[in-house]
């Protein structure tokens, strides 16, 4: 619902209620009153009507009982009378005899005897008298009147009665013994009328009991006393009070509801009434005597008033009700709240104009600012946003017009965040297309490089399996990746036996000496990166367990990041040079040992030769002899060296603790003439006082140094030092010979301690040399359990190492 109706619907419907709350508590209060002060009025009223009635009554009654007490003639007849019956013999039976016979007469018949009673003077004047009251009326208002003796029968009477003897009647007693006796209404159903018995005891002046008379009186004239309970006021003002009675109705009962009379309705037939237990409930509400109620659709406001006789009339108990419809009552107060509604009315709709003003004033600055709100929703950020008022709207409408500047900030930042993303994104895009032809490209050259890599492989296939030796390859793990025809055939194994296996689980490399597994040459290739050499005397266990010499090499092969990822095995079956070395060697050692024999004797003679007197030439001659000799002596025992080395007989270690300094020293004191000769000098690093000893075969060793130094005076050049020293670790001793001589050339350097190897360089410059120094030097230190090495740059020099372990122990 909008505000505006809200609040004008609150406004309206709370003023409605708050004046139909006044006007319904006015109306229901003024009606309180009002009801009740009309029901006061009206008992008042009723009360007023009854006792109206009771004294009206009472002055009928008081005229008879004057007129009877004060009538000398009836007095007088009446003495007559009662002194007549008073001496009367035989009375009662008299008395009881003519009032039988007057029972049966006929009743309009009239016997002498009755007549004597209705037409005598008393009952003339009886007649004179109703006849008056008649004539003051207009109706017979006392039809019956007539008088007995003392004794109860009739003296006088107006009209011929039922009975000659009333003193068997209640009321003839009752007026006795009372005075005074007023019968209650009743009905002569024929004539339709509603009468009174006043019966009056009648005593003489003296005061004595001489009769009774009784009047039968007619009430009709009562009735105009009631009538008048409902008479129209012709006071305009207590008609404007409520005090009209259009619809008063007034009710006269008797004391035992019997309705006598009612303005309403006329005569009550002595008929029950309803009304007389409403009379009753009212009289027993005493305090309050009135009282509402519904009859026939139509409220009532009933009020009642209670007679209590007046003067010698004791009241025979009679009510007066008087209903009045509420409507009429309430007639006043109802224009009252007519007018009151109107006046509501008035100001209801003043209410409302006003209302509706105020609800416009609160509506104008929030429509305003509903429309705002919708022209920022459409996303016109640029509007210019002011209020209309001052108030908490205007203050909202405001806070919203901040807000909106903010969203408008915000929303520029975010446009402008977004414009750089985009441009990032596309700039990324481009890259990222760019980056896809690359990819593009590079898938290209991929399959290019694999049918690259495919061609490859075929060729080394073929290369492979066309090389003469035997090849297998292995990865990191030493699997065998791959295996050529070659070594198949020399290992026995199928390729598909030993295919993906561990090399170690099929190919059984071992030392033909003691069988032990002699395959460290292809795990020092993987781990050192560099080619290894198989050892001497391999054999590799063929697949049938039989032996067969091989020989070669294992090549460690790289990633691009140099990172060793397999190795390559080349082995060759070498059974048939091995038997040609063994030969050599047998032929050398054979020979060696033969040449040995004659030299010594050459040596013996030559040196006996020279001690004889020989001149200049002869002796010349001889010397040459010797050295050439001596040269040959050398050679030969380093051919036996060699045939000891390569066939592992007789080249036993013979470790003893030796003290090294005095043993290079004196090799240097040998070694000198030679090396003055070619004018180089030689420098001992090693610290004299100190002592190095060590366990080695002094004889082998000795020879390594001298081979060592010898070589480094031979390739020398002149006028430089050769520096014999040694550097101590604390497991080994690391020994040199660094000379400034011609050096090796680097491309011969793998070969230098092969057995008659001697690089291109010294043929020029020592043309008598055996190749065979070096080979002994490397069988010697291994045999010690050492390692030599060298660094050599040609024209520079070279600089030879051994290591030679504190605890050696006999490798070989
Ligand atoms: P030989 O010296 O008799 O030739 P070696 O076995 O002693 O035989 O030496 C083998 C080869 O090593 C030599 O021929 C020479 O080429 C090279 N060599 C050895 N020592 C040196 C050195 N100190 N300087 C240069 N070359 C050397």
């Amino acid at each position: 619902m909008k505000i505006r109706n809200k609040i004008f619907l609150n406004l309206f419907s709370l003023s409605l209620a708050t004046l139909l709350i006044v006007v319904g508590f006015v109306y229901f209060f003024s009606r309180n009153i009002v009801i009740s002060n009309i029901g006061s009025y009206n008992y008042l009223l009723a009360q007023n009507e009854i006792d109206s009635v009771d004294r009206f009554i009472d002055r009928r009654l008081e005229r008879w009982q004057s007129y009877v007490g004060s009538n000398e003639n009836l007095l007088e007849a009446l003495k007559q009378s009662n002194d007549q019956f008073a001496n009367m013999i035989g009375r009662d039976e008299f008395i009881s005899e003519q009032d039988e016979a007057w029972k049966k007469i006929e009743k309009t018949a009239v016997t002498p005897f009755m007549e004597t009673i209705l037409e005598n003077s008393i009952s003339d004047g009886l007649r004179l008298r109703t006849k008056f009251y008649e004539g003051e009326t207009g109706y017979k208002i006392f039809p019956e009147f007539f008088i007995t003796n003392r004794y109860g029968v009739l003296v006088a009477s107006t009209n011929k009665t039922t009975d000659y003897l009333q003193s068997d009647e209640e009321w003839w007693q009752r007026a006795v013994s009372e005075g005074v006796w007023v019968n209650d209404v009743s009905l002569d159903t024929s004539s339709g009328v509603n009468s009174l018995e006043f019966c009056i005891r009648i005593d003489n002046l003296e005061g004595d009991f001489v009769g009774v008379a009784k009047v039968v009186y007619d009430i009709k004239d009562v009735f105009g006393i009631v009538e008048k309970a409902n008479e129209s006021s012709e006071d305009k003002m207590i008609e404007n009070l409520g005090f009209t009675r259009k619809t008063t109705v007034a009710n006269l009962l008797t004391k035992d509801g019997k309705l006598i009379y009612s303005t309403k309705d006329g005569y009550g037939n002595l008929i029950d009434s309803e009304l007389f237990l409403l009379a009753n409930q009212m009289l027993s509400i005493g305090s309050k005597p009135f009282l509402i109620r519904m009859d026939e659709g139509v409220e009532e406001l009933y009020s009642t008033g209670v007679s209590k006789g007046s003067g010698n009339f004791g009241g025979l108990g009679w009510t007066l009700i008087i209903e009045k419809e509420t409507q009429e009552v309430l007639a006043p107060l109802n224009s009252l709240i007519k007018w009151l509604l109107f006046i509501v009315f008035v100001i209801f709709v003043l209410i409302s104009v006003v209302g509706w003003w105020l609800s416009l004033s609160f509506v104008r600055p929030i429509k305003k600012l509903i429309d705002d709100v919708e022209q920022v929703e459409n996303g016109n950020l640029n509007l210019k946003i002011n209020s209309l008022t001052h108030d908490e709207i205007g203050q909202l409408h405001n806070a919203f017009g901040d807000m909106v500047m903010a969203v408008k900030k915000s929303r520029q930042d975010v446009d402008r965040k977004v414009e750089e993303q985009t441009a990032e994104i596309n700039q990324k895009a481009t890259i990222l297309a760019d980056q896809q032809k690359a990819i593009l490209n590079i898938l290209e050259d991929v399959e290019a490089e694999k049918d690259r890599v495919a061609r490859e492989r075929d060729k080394m296939n073929i290369i492979l399996h066309s090389i003469g030796d035997g090849v297998f390859v292995v990865d990191k793990d030493y699997k065998i990746i791959l295996f050529n025809e070659v070594a198949e055939k020399i290992s026995g194994f199928s390729i598909e036996e030993v295919m993906g296996k561990p090399y170690g689980e099929v190919l059984k490399f071992l030392s033909e000496k003691d069988e032990k597994i002699n395959d460290e040459f292809i795990r020092d290739a993987v781990s050192s990166g560099e080619i290894k050499q198989m050892a001497n005397h391999t054999v590799l266990v063929q697949k049938d367990g039989n032996r067969v010499p091989v020989a070669d090499s294992a090549a460690p092969f790289k990633d691009k990041n140099g990172k060793v990822i397999g190795c390559v095995i080349v082995f060759r079956d070498v059974t048939k040079e091995r038997e040609i070395d063994q030969m050599k060697t047998e032929f050398v050692s054979v020979a060696s040992h033969q040449l040995r024999t004659p030299l010594t004797g050459i040596k013996w003679f030559a040196e006996l030769l020279l001690k004889n007197k020989l001149d200049d030439t002869t002796r010349d001659y001889i010397t040459q002899i010797s050295i050439s000799n001596q040269r040959m002596v050398h050679l030969v025992d380093d051919l036996l060296n060699v045939s000891r080395i390569d066939t592992g007989r007789k080249f036993d270690i013979n470790l003893l603790d030796i003290d090294i300094v005095p043993l290079v020293k004196s090799v240097i004191e040998e070694q000198m003439p030679g090396a003055t000769e070619k004018h180089v000098s030689i420098s001992c690093a090693i610290d004299a006082p100190h002592k190095l000893i060590l366990a080695v075969d002094e004889l082998k060793i000795r020879q390594v140094f001298q081979n060592l130094i010898s070589n480094s005076i031979k390739y020398s050049k002149e006028n430089t030092t050769i520096v014999v020293g040694c550097k101590q670790e604390p497991k080994e001793v690391t020994f040199y010979v660094k000379d400034g001589g011609i050096g090796i050339p680097k491309h011969q350097q793998n070969q230098i301690f092969k057995k008659f190897f001697r690089a291109e360089n010294v043929f020029t410059v020592h043309t008598d040399g055996t190749g065979l120094g070096l080979y002994i030097v490397k069988a010697i230190v291994e045999a010690h359990g050492g390692k030599v090495w060298f660094e050599s740059e040609e024209n520079k020099g070279t600089t030879f190492y051994f290591s030679l372990p504190f605890k050696a122990k006999k490798s070989k």
